[in-house]
């Protein structure tokens, strides 16, 4: 099997060449490595390859990894991407320098309050549903402009931009109706006066759809550290 350091390789060469082929800059799009069900020492090993940024998405596992590597300096930037429900918005407040899937005022209010005073904003990224019927999670596109305005004047909060997943499909063309969607929604918001910079979209399947379609973050686990197996992951 090829090293971690040799897939961080090849998916930054992945990533480079599909920048270049949309006219881009490689450097301007962000590597998330998803370590979910990965043990600590995998992301150790990536660590040492140079990659300092990791996706998360079950809290008690996440929360036992950054426990485990909180003396690397300088330290890894940890992002929570999975469901984000109100049980588990104090660690993610408290742990995580990034949350990419709030879709709800609610959680989006209880980050905010659980943030810690001394500690620099959580970067939130709001998940929109770009998929219709086919996914359950995420804001309604038609909804996004109105829980954006609120969530943005959060005072822990940064609101950085939009996050999604679409349904997985083989249709390349498809995939880039749905990342274009997210692209027209972020283009929008910032016609309205909100900074935003950032479009989280693009896993290992897809990245280069979602390159194409402007993506500033690809969030990448399979194409880094194997296949997962994931019966025993719990939140
Ligand atoms: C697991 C996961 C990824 C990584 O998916 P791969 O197909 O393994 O690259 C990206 N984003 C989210 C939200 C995930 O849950």
């Amino acid at each position: 099997m090829p090293s971690i350091s040799t897939n961080l390789q090849a998916v930054a060469a992945r990533i480079a060449a599909a920048a270049r082929a949309a006219g881009g800059d490689p450097g301007a799009v962000k590597l998330l490595a998803v370590s979910k069900t990965w043990p600590t020492d995998a992301v150790r090993e990536a660590y040492r390859a140079g990659q300092r940024a990791f996706g998360e998405n079950y809290v008690q596992e996440a929360a036992e990894k950054i426990a485990a590597l909180a003396a690397l300096d300088p330290a890894p930037e940890w992002h929570f991407i999975g469901p984000l429900q109100g049980n588990k918005t104090r660690i993610v407040a408290a742990l995580f320098d990034w949350a990419h899937s709030v879709d709800r005022l609610k959680i989006a209010e209880r980050l905010s309050a659980q943030r810690g005073d001394g500690q620099p904003p959580l970067q939130v990224c709001l998940q929109v549903n770009v998929s219709g019927e086919a996914s359950k999670s995420g804001v309604a596109p038609n909804e996004v402009a109105a829980l954006a305005r609120r969530i943005a004047v959060l005072p822990r909060l940064r609101l950085r931009g939009l996050m999604c997943i679409p349904e997985p499909s083989e249709d390349a063309s498809l995939l880039r109706q749905r990342f274009a969607v997210l692209r027209q929604l972020r283009d929008d918001l910032v016609g309205m006066g909100l900074a935003l910079d950032t479009l989280s979209m693009g896993m290992s399947h897809d990245l280069e759809a979602a390159i194409a379609e402007g993506a500033t973050i690809v969030r990448v686990g399979t194409a880094i550290f194997g296949e997962r197996h994931e019966s025993s992951a719990t939140g």
